[in-house]
């Protein structure tokens, strides 16, 4: 038991098969992403079966999250060509006429979008590589300056960092997905370009209006409004994804690690797990070696005490998929140590009452050099409060259902065990023992009961 910080896996062409799960799994992966940007319906259906099965083989709790798509937004097509140059000054319109495009117009083919925007607004496509500000707006059209880029592809997709979109969180597409997804049961849904805690509402009325599993919901974090609205949105939610790829074009990127720091320190007040996601280990899609500079990144969500690293092309399209894992583990693991062996003083920095209940029992285990805290988990919610105040102590979850197993499985620092002879006998050394932690103190929370014991 080394690692506090857990692996999130994107799953995808190169790793969706049971041999490379089953190592993938074996080398730490603790929550498998599963994207529905690509695959729908019954190849992603096939895939959770294929994750739940090796990880009953493995007997292991690994967590299945759905990332939906979102309202990704796409220009038109082009007439003749797939691109046209771009000069910085002149004008591009952007309008509601499905007729082909060229170099001085092209459709936006949501309505949504020509509806919402407003003059001044940039719109960024391309991943960022063009920039245009827009002059007027039309009911059927919008005009824009170029003001970066020299080319514009077809179909490409685009960012609007300064317009409130006023549009369903869920698209048609959404909606069909996430009514398949929920008769797969899984553990974790993540909502992409969330701009307002109502739109968490909206998916939780969706999930909770067709089944009684609980569903738990990520809020993917990469607007600028989000941000802005951070906690009000992870409260709505339970849990957080900063989704560093879509976040670094809607805002300038060298705000990226201080937002960064920021939603963290949020939702760690809010008691809510965290997962750092995108170009984690990128350049690994094609090496087995890792940057330097990848490897301070995977190890800083560590020190910041993040909940989870996320993996993404460099386990779905990259050529060494376990390799991934094993270097991410390999940093964590490190820097796991590192922090626990000079933790920080968490009492200080946190802005948490002195009579809340996790704080206590952090500060207590902390005290009192407590091996462990051993938690009777009913459900993930006391382990995950105790988890967000950071104790560097590892936290044992005794559940009696592998779904809380599995919600736990992105709660930083928690080591969930599905036993119900365990969780029925309320046995806190045997289920420390398990861990081997045969000497030391733990400290037992047990519902509201919270008790320190030495083991024999
Ligand atoms: C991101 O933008 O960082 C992200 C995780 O979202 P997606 O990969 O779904 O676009």
């Amino acid at each position: 038991m080394n690692r506090f910080t857990k692996i999130t896996a994107s799953i995808g062409p190169k790793c969706e098969n049971r041999e490379m799960l089953v190592k993938m799994i074996q080398a730490g992966v603790n929550l498998c992403r599963l994207n529905f940007s690509h695959d729908t319906g019954d190849v992603q259906g096939q895939k959770i079966d294929l994750i739940r099965s090796v990880a009953s083989e493995l007997n292991t709790p690994v967590g299945i999250l759905i990332d939906l798509q979102g309202p990704k937004h796409r220009i038109g097509n082009f007439a003749t060509e797939d691109k046209y140059p771009l000069t910085p000054g002149q004008q591009f319109v952007f309008d509601s006429d499905s007729t082909p495009g060229d170099g001085s117009r092209v459709q936006l083919p949501d309505s949504d979008v020509l509806r919402s925007l407003n003059i001044g607004d940039r719109i960024l496509l391309n991943d960022g590589k063009i920039e245009m500000r827009i002059d007027a707006v039309f009911p059927d059209r919008a005009i824009a300056t170029v003001i970066r880029g020299t080319e514009i592809w077809s179909r490409r997709g685009f960012n609007l960092p300064d317009t409130e979109i006023e549009t369903s969180v869920l698209t048609d597409k959404d909606r069909s997905d996430l009514e398949y997804a929920i008769t797969k049961n899984p553990d974790w849904v993540a909502i992409s370009f969330v701009q307002k805690p109502e739109d968490i509402a909206e998916v939780r009325d969706f999930i909770t209006a067709r089944t009684s599993h609980p569903i738990k919901i990520i809020a993917k974090i990469e607007r600028p409004n989000a941000v802005a609205r951070i906690a009000d949105i992870a409260t709505a939610a339970d849990a957080v994804m900063i989704a560093r790829g879509d976040l670094a074009i809607e805002v300038p990127f060298e705000q990226v690690p201080a937002i960064s720091r920021q939603i963290i320190r949020e939702c760690r007040k809010l008691n809510r797990p965290v997962i750092v996601a995108t170009q984690m280990l990128g350049s690994m899609v094609d090496s087995d070696f890792p940057t330097r500079a990848e490897i301070s990144d995977v190890a800083n969500t560590s020190y910041l005490r993040a909940d989870s690293a996320m993996t993404s092309e460099e386990t779905t399209i990259g050529m060494h998929p376990v390799d991934v894992i094993e270097t991410m583990d390999k940093i964590l693991s490190y820097a796991d140590y590192d922090a626990i062996n000079n933790p920080y003083d968490w009492s200080r920095v946190e802005n948490i009452p002195e009579n809340d209940w996790s704080r206590s029992v952090a500060s207590m285990a902390y005290l009192n050099r407590a091996a462990a805290i051993v938690v009777f988990a009913r459900d993930a919610d006391i382990a995950t409060h105790i988890s967000c105040r950071k104790p560097d102590i590892p936290i044992i979850a005794v559940c009696n259902e592998n779904v809380v197993a599995c919600h736990l499985c992105l709660a930083r620092g928690v080591f969930p065990i599905c036993d119900n002879e365990l969780y029925a006998a309320r046995d806190a050394f045997n289920s420390a023992r398990r861990f081997g932690l045969n000497s030391g103190k733990l400290v037992i929370v047990d519902g509201d009961k919270i008790s320190l014991r030495t083991i024999e």
